[in-house]
């Protein structure tokens, strides 16, 4: 595993750390990034910023390499070690009763997590593939095989391991599949590039086919230069801000920062919005960048693009608001930030643009009654118009 580092920027209030190398150090220990970035918050007490997209996680304040280095070995003893013969191979498991478990491939023992951290509480509420019960198991990703390339998916230690436990499509299993999942399917397996894509194709090794996949998650954030194209300044500078969104500049400051950028007409730039501007209060905060929205949405294009970075947003960084996505979606329609026959299409249709298709069908699915309610309401206003 490599050392942790600690890079300081900001000055003032606006102070803060930055982990370049989180993601790979937490690839090494088997872990999601967002575990250890969380695991720094609570243990510094400060707060935390994560942004998967663009692999930038960090702490606020000045942190010094050594006292990360201190606080990461906490993580590994507390999180990652087997309680018994001290090996990393282990995988934490959630039991019946909601105990966090350390469960060893090398010694078989189990080991319990002090389920008084606040992190065990956190895990609880965002557990990792290997804790979730499933008929089929997936790989399991152990930290020996995450060290020869196998195992875990870029994929899911960037959604902190979200993956659904849902059969898959072509298995025949879905018996109480609706008729609009049975036409997400359909449409998905006609899509051009119909090869089936399991989650494990993202696995962290350098075969050309991976390699290929990697560059496409990057593309959705544009980062084909290597990070630095003026929507990675743009998304940066609004992640520093911090994780609470009331923080951000207002309507006005971010457009003069696009225009600056040059980028304020861009689809690219819609995109980057949907994935930054949004927290937990996502429902309210739409109406409230109601202005900006409508300003740099000008096209059939940029409003695709706001819904695939919606998409991306509530599909992998933060699953935990999908249920509200009926609530979201009404309010970018009663706002008038993307038209009604944007939305059904998007609605209607997998797509790879954003996220994986496991990701992108989970989503759409999840839109269905709002998508319905939309078709619904246009068939009674037809029928009035008829009558
Ligand atoms: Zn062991």
């Amino acid at each position: 595993m490599p050392p942790i580092q600690a890079k300081v920027e900001g000055r003032g209030n606006g102070i803060k750390t930055a982990i370049p190398n989180l993601s790979e150090v937490a690839r090494a220990l088997g872990r999601p990034p967002s575990y250890l970035i969380k695991y720094f918050g609570f243990e510094l007490g400060a707060q935390t910023s994560i942004n998967e997209s663009t692999d930038r996680y960090l702490v606020n304040g000045v942190h010094d390499q050594p006292k990360l280095q201190d606080s990461l070995d906490g993580f590994i003893n507390k999180f990652v070690l087997c309680g018994s013969c001290k090996n990393p191979e282990t995988v934490i498991i959630i039991t019946k009763d909601g105990n966090l478990i350390r469960d060893c491939k090398a010694c078989g023992q189990r080991t319990s997590i002090d389920p008084r951290s606040k992190l065990a509480t956190y895990i609880e509420k965002n557990p990792p593939e290997s804790a979730k019960g499933s008929g089929k198991k997936k790989k399991s990703a152990t930290a020996s095989a995450n060290v020869v390339g196998g195992g875990m998916s870029i994929s899911d230690i960037a959604s902190g391991n979200k993956k659904t436990t849902e059969p898959k499509e072509d298995e025949g299993e879905n018996s109480d599949d609706d008729a609009l999942t049975r036409k997400i399917n359909a449409e998905a397996s006609a899509l051009p590039t119909a090869q089936p894509i399991d989650d494990d194709d993202w696995a962290v090794d350098v075969s050309e086919e991976a390699v290929r996949k990697r560059a496409l998650e990057l593309e959705a954030l544009n980062l084909e230069n290597g990070g630095d194209s003026a929507f990675d300044q743009f998304g940066e500078w609004l992640l520093e801000f911090g994780e609470d969104k009331d923080e951000l500049p207002n309507d006005v400051e971010i457009y003069k920062k696009a225009l600056e950028l040059e980028i304020h007409e861009d689809v690219n730039t819609v995109q980057v919005l949907a994935q930054t501007l949004f927290d937990e209060e996502i429902v309210q905060q739409i109406a409230q960048h109601k202005g900006l929205l409508t300003k740099i949405i000008t096209t059939p294009k940029h409003e695709k693009a706001f819904l695939g970075g919606l998409e991306r947003f509530l599909g992998k960084d933060k699953p935990e608001l999908l249920s509200q996505i009926s609530k979201i979606l009404l309010q970018v329609y009663e706002n008038d930030i993307v038209d009604e026959e944007t939305i059904k299409d998007w609605g209607s249709k997998v797509s790879k643009k954003y996220v994986s298709k496991e990701i992108s069908k989970k989503v759409k699915k999840a839109a269905k009654p709002f998508i319905e309610w939309l078709n619904q309401a246009d068939e009674e206003s037809s029928d009035e118009e008829s009558d």
